[in-house]
């Protein structure tokens, strides 16, 4: 029999795990899935739960339930992988043997890492980027009164890059149903050089920060966190005060994936671009949030990637060419508050446009523009999430990224 292992059950790792079963004969292939937590938790519902419109436990969900007959499932965290004696050592002491490893740890915030930054946690300093920071900042929000409310990005690649925005444009939709928004300074702390990363959605998002009185602090590189000040410090010495600050911390890929020596200096796998496979490595793969690839870390990345990996991976193991080539292809809703949201579509190519994206039932759905249609798309997503794409069922969305609809503007 030969063994595949996967590391890690959340988005990726669980459609993985359902796309291959189904793939590999059950009488050649063991498989096996390493989860450190038992509960599969929904990711985008933390945006939610801060401003009380989403019930906290409706997010997660026994990560067995997911999990397909046929799958051993090993519970443990993953301390270190052997490459070249193709083993994964686990918390609890034993050893995991495989042929093929599939890597799908994610990513995880790490406020450890800011000086100062876990000091005053869930006091002044709150963050939405795990279930217990959304349950705590929610409590906390309750209670606030007014006064200088920051936004604050770390340093990037973070997941699912657009959620402080629209964290951002709900606290103002949210402050201004409680009657406090004219209280309120809020401040959006970006290491970027404006509100996004590419030029077309940067200027249309920063223009709606604008519209909302946010002030957008750009270029900002975080030293530390003053706890005495209350105020978040730069390594060119800017300080920007605050009475409550919702930080997303550095997000990491796994420890063991550095001390193994398979990532980068963040700990993401280094692999190919389009095949996902290890670039030292052809026995090890990278799926989802844990690969150093230069698109968005999202669920919808993970999504497009489990249309063409399985497939490739078949190939692979019979000595064949990937032909399957990833193209770094990201749908990202973003909600803006009032119950309207965006739409950004975009690949290593090209970058997030206007026009519009065919979406089937309800679309086309607008491109950086408000729209509710748009807010019922993210909304509505929830429910494919838990009973089509975990379960590796088919959803009628191009893994590639389409140019049908979208305005090229004429300087790109
Ligand atoms: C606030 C927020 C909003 C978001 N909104 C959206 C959105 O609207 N749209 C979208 O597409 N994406 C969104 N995302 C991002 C999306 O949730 C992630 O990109 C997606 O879950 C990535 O899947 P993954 O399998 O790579 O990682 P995860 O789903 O995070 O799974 C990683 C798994 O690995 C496990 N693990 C980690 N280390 C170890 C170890 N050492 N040993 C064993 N197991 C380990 C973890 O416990 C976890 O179960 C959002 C994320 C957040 C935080």
């Amino acid at each position: 029999m030969r063994k595949l292992v996967i590391l890690g059950s959340g988005t990726a790792g669980t459609i993985a795990a359902n796309k291959l079963r189904r793939l590999l004969p059950r009488d050649e292939w063991d498989i096996a899935i390493v989860e450190q937590q038992g509960t599969h938790y929904y990711q985008p519902a933390f945006l939610f739960i801060p401003f009380g419109k989403y019930r906290a436990e409706k997010s997660k969900k026994p990560a067995s339930k997911y999990i397909p007959a046929g799958v051993t499932r090993v519970s443990a965290s993953v301390e270190k992988v052997d490459p070249e004696a193709k083993t994964v050592s686990l918390s609890e002491g034993t050893t995991l043997e495989y042929d093929y490893l599939v890597i799908a740890t994610g990513t995880t915030p790490r406020p450890d890492q800011t000086p100062g930054m876990e000091d005053d946690w869930h006091g002044t300093v709150h963050s939405f980027y795990t279930y217990d920071d959304a349950v705590a900042l929610r409590d906390k929000l309750a209670d606030f009164e007014g006064g200088r409310l920051v936004i604050h990005i770390t340093e990037m690649p973070i997941k699912c890059p657009v959620a402080p925005l629209e964290f951002a444009f709900l606290v103002d939709d949210y402050l201004t149903k409680r009657g406090l928004r004219d209280k309120t300074d809020i401040t959006f702390v970006t290491p970027l050089p404006g509100a996004f990363t590419k030029p077309v959605a940067a200027a249309s998002l920063g223009g709606m920060l604008e519209k909302r009185g946010i002030v957008l602090e750009s270029d900002f590189m975080v030293e530390s966190i003053d706890n005495n000040k209350h105020a978040v410090v730069s390594y060119d010495e800017r300080e920007v005060p605050f009475d409550l600050l919702v930080t997303i911390p550095l997000n990491m890929g796994a420890d063991f994936v550095g001390e193994s020596g398979l990532g980068d200096e963040l700990n993401f796998v280094t692999v190919d671009k389009q095949t996902l496979v290890h670039d030292t490595y052809d026995t090890i793969f990278a799926i989802g949030d844990a690969a150093n690839i230069p698109t968005s870390k999202a669920g919808a990345v993970a999504h497009y990637e489990m249309d063409l990996f399985p497939e490739n991976f078949v190939k692979h193991i019979a000595g064949k060419e990937m032909t399957e080539k990833f193209d770094g292809h990201a749908t990202c809703f973003i909600e803006s508050g009032a119950g309207k949201g965006m739409l950004i579509d975009f690949n290593y190519e090209t970058q997030p446009l206007t026009g519009s994206f065919p979406f089937a039932f309800m679309g086309p759905l607008p491109l950086l523009k408000e729209s509710r249609f748009n807010h019922m798309g993210k909304v509505g997503f929830e429910w494919a999430y838990w009973n089509l794409l975990l379960k590796g069922r088919p959803i009628p969305m191009s893994p590639h990224l389409s140019m049908s609809g979208k305005v090229v503007p004429s300087d790109d």
